[in-house]
């Protein structure tokens, strides 16, 4: 009865549903309007091709990439052990069982983090706009840069080749098309070394014969639940009664019935691995005065720093959080030069900031937060001053980190922060991101 539903009814055409507002332009419209272009790039067997271009013996061999131990499992296979049918995540006991001629080879990820570098400073000469999704993955926006850089295809050629350049060698694979999720299909369509551009006009058509396992976010779970339904291809789900989806599938319904009509408005987001990396702490009894919220502050700014520098990461700016016991948020901040990855510079700057607060409030949550991050490779400016001072504060912070590492986090503090607790009667315990 359910199924009898299916590709009857003209889904804008139910009254339950509302076809999400920028769907209409880019999806009916005839002809390659790019409304928006994304590239998605995705290097092949990455850590298998960077061990084969570092030592020529291995080329042409096939190869697992990971720990000869019989509970690790492959990272990556090299295109000449797929054939046995091994792959990514497959315990290494039974990619052995499989392919016992493979070589073994333990990754050495800061060798692949070097050429990552490499790679995504490439995709950055060809956008500011660049999302990177792993060590060897990335979203490129390049609408409104074809007068620049010309059409899709010519980008798309001229990435793979830059990409093989500053390598020494690299494949790449590229697809391009009006949305993230059609791009990314795009790039894996024709691995390895593919190139593969898909209009606008043509998502839909490009979409509809492939299997349902294409449908990003959908898992094992959904797979089977879509199965269950008869759906087997994109265009299945395309064609079915989105309200049928709704009913039968929750929210997955909405979501695999906009991927299968190419509607992703995702955007590409720029170093969205880190906007902003903060610390903070709410207190079981609240506190007022500066001499008070001082020494929250200084193991917030020595958490902070820590992730910075363990991320490449240094701060352009400073943000102090708090929130009274009303539980209103305050908030202010200043812009850091030089951009510093160093606690005390974090620390000196959050007081003076609260000057900028009522310090007789009662304050219920204390925080730092950095922003305005910058890689640590990047070059710095108004350096000219406080350097000896700022290495001086460097060399300790790092001396710091590998003691905790070490240790634990709770071995080593500061001498400032030694007591403090105790000394102004503050509340002891685990901080919420220790
Ligand atoms: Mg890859």
């Amino acid at each position: 009865m359910a199924q009898d539903r299916r590709r009857t009814s003209d889904p804008d055409a139910h009254p339950d549903y509302r076809a999400p507002a920028d769907r209409a332009p880019g999806i009916r419209a005839a002809g390659a309007c790019w409304t928006r272009t994304i590239l998605h790039a995705d290097m092949d067997a990455f850590y298998a091709s960077v061990e084969q271009l570092d030592n020529p013996q291995l080329r042409g061999q096939p190869l697992l990439i990971g720990v000869d131990h019989p509970r690790s499992v492959v990272s990556t296979a090299s295109y000449e052990a797929r054939p046995f049918g091994v792959g990514s995540a497959m315990p290494m006991v039974e990619a052995k069982r499989r392919c016992p001629q493979a070589i073994i080879v333990p990754p050495r990820m800061q060798r692949y983090a070097e050429v990552s570098e490499q790679i995504m400073t490439v995709f950055a000469d060809f956008s500011p706009r660049v999302e990177p999704l792993s060590l060897d993955e990335a979203f490129v926006d390049l609408t409104g840069s074809e007068r620049l850089l010309g059409p899709p295809d010519v980008v798309a050629r001229n990435v793979k080749a830059a990409v093989k350049a500053a390598t020494g060698g690299l494949n790449v694979s590229v697809g391009v098309s009006g949305c993230k999720f059609v791009a990314k299909v795009a790039s894996d369509f024709r691995k390895p070394d593919g190139l593969l551009v898909v209009p606008p006009d043509a998502m839909l058509a490009f979409l509809a014969p492939l299997p349902i396992s294409r449908l990003w976010g959908v898992g094992k779970h959904g797979e089977e639940l879509l199965r269950n339904m008869d759906l087997r291809t994109i265009g299945d789900v395309a064609s079915a009664d989105p309200l049928w989806l709704k009913q039968r599938l929750g929210s997955l319904g909405p979501h695999v019935y906009a991927l299968a009509h190419a509607d992703d408005q995702r955007p590409v987001v720029a170093d969205r691995e880190a906007q902003s990396i903060s610390s903070e702490e709410t207190l079981d009894v609240d506190v007022s005065g500066r001499a008070a919220i001082e020494p929250y502050l200084l193991r917030a700014a020595d958490r902070v720093a820590r992730r910075l520098r363990r991320a490449g990461l240094r701060a352009g700016g400073v943000r102090l959080k708090l929130k009274t016991h009303k539980f209103q948020n305050l908030g202010r901040q200043v812009a850091l030069l030089p951009p510093t990855t160093s606690s005390s510079a974090l620390y000196d700057e959050a007081c003076k900031l609260l000057a900028h607060v009522d310090l007789t409030q009662r304050y219920r949550l204390i925080g730092l937060g950095a922003y305005d991050l910058q890689r640590e490779g990047a070059p710095i400016q108004g350096l000219l001053f406080g350097e000896p001072e700022r290495k001086k504060n460097d060399k300790l912070d790092r001396a710091l980190d590998s003691l905790r590492e070490r240790f634990g986090k709770g071995a080593v503090q500061r001498g400032s922060d030694m007591g403090a607790r105790e000394r102004f009667g503050l509340p002891t315990g685990k901080l919420p991101d220790d």
